[in-house]
């Protein structure tokens, strides 16, 4: 398939170190015994230690390209894309742990700023640490789909963003002092499906994924036949697990798999740290459709056979929340989105 669209592409270059703020005058989110957050791997939840290396944090290398996860909150995950001609980090975790995002990058890029910031969609988890990112480097590019520019522009969304965070930061024990910036929370750059995102010598082309949102995306990369995946394909949880999470879309998410299916990705970035590789990526995907349909399929039938919204409820919980599962997602956030699939499925 040609990557090229009828759109002139949006081209992102290195920004230079001086649109950067001073480091002091940088938010910091606060444990209640006052210290601030450090650069924390996601691997172990905990803080870098001073011996340990950066290269920890690298999901992913092949000659030209490096992944690193610097998301700094289990569940809140980023990833920074590195090559020698650009840097683009892939979403931006919770606002809570957004200076530990920050401090991770920089460590990364030596100070400098990303060329671009691209959200996968607007879930807090996934987008709220972007008004941080604006607010050190601010002429960074925020790109997004429109859908999600305009979930940003919604005062009743911003809250709920707000209050999440403040959930989640409260159930680990961290104080959320600097919530009111999320008000700050914007896409620069508004994109649709096709888009060509320029990134020094190689070219991200945008892929609509509706299903887990209606503003989700995915970035496909030709030329390094990678693709930056979504949430609507489902959450990898192991080589055999695939947890579906379409909340507004069933057949969204069908498309979304089948798309990525068609280009046939070498590697593909999952959202909750993982890089499926080859045959690796083409099982996530069969598994993904599989579980998708059957999830659905399992609906369909029971309430056909009369099943309560309960039963149901709990037989998609006993199918998906697996050891795996839960490891990743809190109770209550598989609750909320199992509760909201069911909905959908119901509804039809
Ligand atoms: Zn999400």
């Amino acid at each position: 398939m040609s990557v090229f669209s009828g759109t002139r592409p949006f081209r992102f270059h290195h920004l230079s170190a001086d649109s950067q703020l001073d480091n002091d005058c940088f938010p910091l989110a606060r444990h209640p015994q006052g210290q601030g957050f450090s650069a924390v791997s996601q691997s172990d939840g905990g803080s870098l230690s001073a011996g340990k290396q950066l290269q920890d944090t690298c999901l992913f290398s092949n000659k030209q390209i490096e992944i690193h996860a610097v998301g700094a909150a289990p569940g809140g995950e980023a990833y920074l894309l590195l090559a020698s001609d650009f840097s683009l980090l892939y979403d931006s975790g919770f606002g809570f742990s957004a200076p530990g995002l920050v401090c991770n990058v920089e460590r990364l890029l030596g100070g400098r700023s990303p060329d671009c910031l691209f959200l996968s969609h607007s879930h807090y988890d996934h987008a709220s640490g972007s008004a941080w990112c604006k607010r050190r480097w601010p002429n960074l590019p925020v790109v997004a789909m429109a859908h999600a520019k305009r979930v940003f522009e919604r005062p009743t969304a911003v809250a709920s963003i707000r209050d999440l965070n403040q959930r989640v930061a409260q159930e680990r024990g961290l104080t959320f002092d600097d919530a009111d910036f999320l008000d700050t929370l914007a896409v620069s750059h508004a994109c649709s499906d096709g888009e060509l995102l320029e990134l020094g010598s190689q070219r991200f082309e945008v892929v609509e994924a509706v299903g887990h949102t209606r503003c989700s995306a995915m970035l496909w990369c030709e030329q390094q036949q990678l693709l930056l995946g979504s949430e609507s394909l489902g959450v990898y949880l192991n080589q055999d697990e695939v947890m579906p999470a379409y909340l507004v879309s069933y057949e969204g998410s069908l498309r979304a798999i089948e798309r990525a299916q068609a280009l046939n990705p070498k590697w593909i970035l999952l959202n909750h740290r993982h890089v499926a590789e080859g045959k690796d990526a083409r099982r996530f995907l069969v598994n993904a459709g599989r579980e998708a349909r059957r999830a659905a399929q399992l609906v369909f039938d029971g309430s056909r056979a009369g099943k309560s919204r309960e039963v149901l409820t709990q037989e998609l919980k006993r199918l998906y929340y697996t050891k795996c599962a839960q490891e990743i997602q809190p109770e209550a956030a598989f609750d909320l989105n199992n509760r909201l699939m069911l909905d959908l499925l119901l509804k039809r």
